[in-house]
């Protein structure tokens, strides 16, 4: 870790001073749970279900409503730990059903109040995301009604940059909710003016953590101290990732208290089963060209098309429209309420099938029916490619992804990623049987 970044991390809190019930678990501090290279399931875990976790009644009738059949790995590691109230650093592949572990336990824990106060925070990179979460609360929270009278018990709003923060203060003041998903400035401006009151947050979770408190994220980060400083001591903090390295993991464990740390992992190497992965070697001026005749090849539902700038998003897309595509474009130069207009229209799928996006998009979104990514222009690093083709093949259905290789850039992010993966990312072939990725 950076000096400047310690020097600023260590005066957060004394946790030597804190003496929280945790201590009491006595719960190993880290799980490594490394899975057969060949199965997903740890052998001791194959017949768990969701009822083994005792879970509130209406959470597992929600469960239930949403045909989740059986907890993956990571909800039946860290469900557990979470509910015994441990602070958590959590990390797993993407699609693996990390949100569910920090909504399904909030939702259990939470009392139900007659006066709701905001008992939850948590905050994430960008506005879809956090979007994306509020509707995960949402969706298994909904059992949770007053009988008589038919309303929801539980609450949540969020609160995004770009939008009226008038419409937040004034929300905030007249319907308090228990749970809060923000970005961190956001956030931070409603605290600062009063607007947001954190004295009885019980819960305090960082999604996607490494992409707001790692080296690249100095703004975020800070607003995050700062937030940090303003929370009650006594509370429970989770943190999840996909990616996550040794030192942003220090950097997580600043803001903990005897984290438990949970690491599903497959080995050195990351499998993504179920996905196809190919590179397309060419040069720039041939990518649309190449696009088009994939777009018409391939079988998709739906397909991301990852781009390097916004410029090359907007012109992309208008090429893809002259050509008749059914495409919408989304990037950090459009307003929130734009972007998450276009994130809803695509993930019902009502208008475009195609998404032509910066790498906005990369991190933790899930759009079920998403079954092929395109690099049309190569991912920077692995990390940033095994997020973008995450979007396909998550949770174990079937994915393609394709990655135009142009640069001696992109052939070396190409070579690091062969290394980092245990499927091979072959060149394209000239038909693709369609049955492996649909
Ligand atoms: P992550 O946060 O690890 O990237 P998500 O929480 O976005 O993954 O989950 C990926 C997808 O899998 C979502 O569509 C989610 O609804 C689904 N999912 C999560 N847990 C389960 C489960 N136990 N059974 C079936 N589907 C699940």
């Amino acid at each position: 870790m950076t000096d400047d970044i310690k020097g600023g991390l260590s005066s957060l809190t004394n946790y030597e001073e804190l003496d929280e019930d945790v201590d009491d678990l006595h719960l190993s501090n880290t799980d490594h749970i490394h899975v057969d290279e060949h199965s997903h399931v740890p052998t001791n875990l194959h017949h768990a279900s969701f009822n083994s976790l005792s879970l509130k009644p209406e959470l597992i009738r929600a469960i239930d409503d949403n045909g989740f059949e059986q907890p993956s790995e990571v909800q039946l590691q860290t469900i557990p730990a979470a509910l015994l109230g441990c602070d958590i650093i959590c990390q797993a592949k993407s699609g693996m059903g990390k949100t569910a572990v920090f909504v399904l336990s909030v939702l259990h824990l939470l009392e139900i109040e007659e006066t709701p106060k905001i008992r939850c925070l948590v905050l994430c990179h960008t506005r879809e995301l956090a979007y994306q979460i509020q509707q995960e609360f949402n969706r298994f929270k909904k059992h949770f009604v007053n009988k008589s009278t038919g309303e929801s018990l539980i609450k949540t709003k969020v609160v995004l940059g770009g939008t009226s923060i008038t419409k937040d203060k004034k929300a905030l003041q007249s319907d308090v909710p228990h749970i809060v998903i923000g970005t961190p400035g956001r956030t931070l401006d409603l605290i600062r003016s009063q607007s947001l009151n954190l004295d009885h947050i019980k819960y305090f979770i960082i999604d996607e953590c490494d992409k707001v408190l790692g080296p690249h994220s100095s703004d975020m980060r800070n607003d995050i101290q700062t937030i940090f400083y303003k929370l009650p001591r006594n509370k429970q903090v989770m943190m999840f990732s996909a990616t996550l390295d040794d030192e942003v993991r220090n950097i997580c464990k600043y803001f903990m208290h005897n984290p438990r740390e949970i690491i599903i992992d497959e080995g050195k190497k990351l499998r993504l089963d179920g996905l196809q992965q190919y590179c397309v070697k060419l040069p720039e001026n041939k990518k649309n060209e190449k696009l088009i005749n994939i777009l018409d090849m391939v079988d998709f539902n739906q397909v991301f098309i990852f781009v390097s700038s916004v410029t090359r998003a907007n012109t992309l897309n208008g090429i893809l429209n002259d050509e008749g595509f059914p495409t919408i474009v989304t990037h950090s130069g459009l307003s929130t309420e734009e972007r998450i207009e276009r994130f809803k229209k695509f993930k019902h799928g009502s208008e475009a099938r195609i998404m032509v996006s910066t790498d906005l998009f990369q991190r933790g979104m899930d759009f079920k029916s998403v079954n092929v990514v395109i690099n049309y222009d190569m991912a920077k690093d692995e990390d940033t490619y095994l997020h973008r083709v995450g979007r396909a093949g998550r949770f174990g259905t079937k994915g393609l992804a394709i990655s135009f290789i142009t640069t001696a850039e992109d052939e070396k992010n190409l070579q690091l990623v062969r290394s980092k993966f245990v499927v091979p990312v072959d060149e394209m072939p000239e038909s693709i049987d369609k049955t492996t990725y649909r």
